[in-house]
């Protein structure tokens, strides 16, 4: 049985191996999701769409109602302060938007459009996607068990207090990302951060002046209660989230290649900290980095492109590209493979897409899906699994797709019109100057696209009009 077969890189052990979950009857998947407060770009939707594909095919595996994956949405940060201040500083200012409603604004309208752009992409939604600020409660009282232990401190510094993590109570810290304490020591600016007892301390909770969201909470450390309204800092939220929908322990963490350090380190840190439990997921996955034209994304290189820009606007290759093509273009590297997201990698998705979408409403049913389970069992190399969509037709290809979340259906879009549109008038220029070889050129390269041209004759003038089906 190819089924039992699943085996998955392990950033925690650096190998491939097995995987084994906890109960069979319950698989569970946590993956780091976003931080609500812009549009969700190219970089954010890779592990989304790769985490998609495990999730089909635990389900494949262990059974529909067998697996229980939740993504998180953070919703407090200071990234999501400064855009509600910056969309809504007169409403605040003048007092008619407080500035948790302003924030709520921001976070709520985010995240449906992430929502949205998701759903495009083909992506099924996790069982839960709770939010950051739901949660509070259980990071305070996750925060207050590092207290009790003794993993937690409290340090007066700048602009309030702040409890912290002190890494130096953990004993093997920095398993996952290998690195020694000394390392961490060694990147940080001590000077600035003299409260900290060691420079890798982070932040579990920190004190919010009035512009700022908080919530009263209550901690006991040195023999006595303090009241600190506050707000979490960033890792906590995922212990909390994923102890209360997972429990202690479950089986497979995932996220970019980025969080790795320091926010996974920090989440193993906190819950195996506060539970007592050697490991806070047994196996853990982390998709490869995503640059633009063979750059870094950013923003101030000009080459920094939402999921919505690819989708609604003309702005990357001068084209709307559909979500199955982004998606296709993104599964076509192995997930921990570095990607180069570029125009001609999102046309040769198209392309292939299209051939593969005619085959599998055209063709005969014909092939063995053997070749394409055994590539995604193999540490789900989808780069592998569409190329074994070769030896495939008909509804074989049907079922395939469908399982990597493509549709089979054949999808033209306005742009496509527009273009073909163009063609026809190339190939009508091209037969008045009697360049047959031309002509028979555009005509086969369009129905290769599967665009099937029809020539007939204006019963007024007699004049050749060509149209098209799609095949
Ligand atoms: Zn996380």
């Amino acid at each position: 049985m190819t089924k039992s077969k699943l085996k998955l890189y392990n950033t925690l052990t650096r190998e491939k191996a097995l995987f084994q979950p906890i109960d069979a009857e319950n698989v569970r998947l946590y993956v780091c999701g976003p931080t609500v407060y812009d549009f969700a770009h190219i970089g954010n939707a890779r592990p989304v769409i790769v985490f998609d594909v495990l999730y089909r095919l635990l389900k494949y595996i262990y059974g529909q109602d067998s697996v229980t994956y939740v993504r998180n949405i953070t919703d407090v940060d200071d990234k999501i302060n400064a855009r509600a201040l910056q969309t809504f500083g007169k409403e605040i200012a003048s007092g008619t938007l407080s500035v948790n409603d302003a924030i709520r604004e921001v976070t709520e309208k985010t995240a449906k459009q992430f929502f949205e752009d998701m759903a495009s992409l083909g992506c099924e939604e996790p069982n839960h996607q709770p939010r950051a600020t739901d949660n509070i409660t259980e990071m305070v009282a996750l925060i207050q068990k590092l207290l009790d232990k003794g993993h937690a401190y409290y340090a007066k510094g700048a602009g309030g207090g702040e409890i912290l993590f002190h890494v130096r109570s953990m004993k093997n810290y920095g398993a996952l990302s290998n690195r020694s304490l000394e390392d961490n020591k060694a990147g940080a600016r001590i000077d600035v951060e003299s409260h900290k007892e060691d420079a890798g301390d982070f932040v579990l909770w920190k004190t919010s002046d009035q512009a700022m969201p908080g919530w009263k909470a209550v901690f006991t450390f040195q023999n006595e209660d303090h009241e600190i309204y506050g707000r979490p800092g960033w890792h906590i939220e995922c212990s909390a989230m994923s102890e209360r929908y997972l429990g202690k322990t479950f089986d497979i963490h995932g996220g970019g290649i980025d969080l790795v350090f320091p926010h996974h380190e920090n989440e193993i840190a906190q819950s195996c900290c506060a539970f007592d439990v050697p490991h806070m997921a047994n196996y853990w996955l982390h998709n490869g980095f995503l640059q633009v034209e063979g750059e870094k994304m950013s923003k101030s290189l000009g080459n920094f492109i939402t999921v919505y820009e690819l989708l609604h606007e003309e702005k990357v290759g001068g084209e709307k590209w559909s979500g199955a093509v982004v998606r296709f273009a993104m599964l076509m590297s192995h997930y921990r493979e570095p990607i180069d997201f570029s125009v001609k990698r999102l046309q040769e998705a198209e392309n292939t897409l299209k051939r593969l979408q005619r085959r599998a409403q055209e063709g005969e049913s014909a092939g063995s899906l053997e070749a394409f389970y055994e590539s995604l069992m193999d540490d789900l190399n989808t780069s592998q699994a569409i190329h074994a969509l070769n030896s495939l037709s008909g509804s074989i290809l049907k079922q395939a797709m469908a399982f990597l979340g493509f549709p089979s259906e054949f999808e033209i879009n306005d742009l496509d019109i527009g273009l073909i549109e163009e063609k026809i008038n190339q190939r009508l220029i091209a037969l008045e100057e009697k360049d047959w070889a031309r002509a028979d050129k555009i005509r086969d390269e369009l129905l290769a696209q599967g665009i099937q041209l029809k020539d007939n004759k204006d019963p007024q003038t007699g004049k050749r009009v060509t149209s098209f089906e799609v095949k």
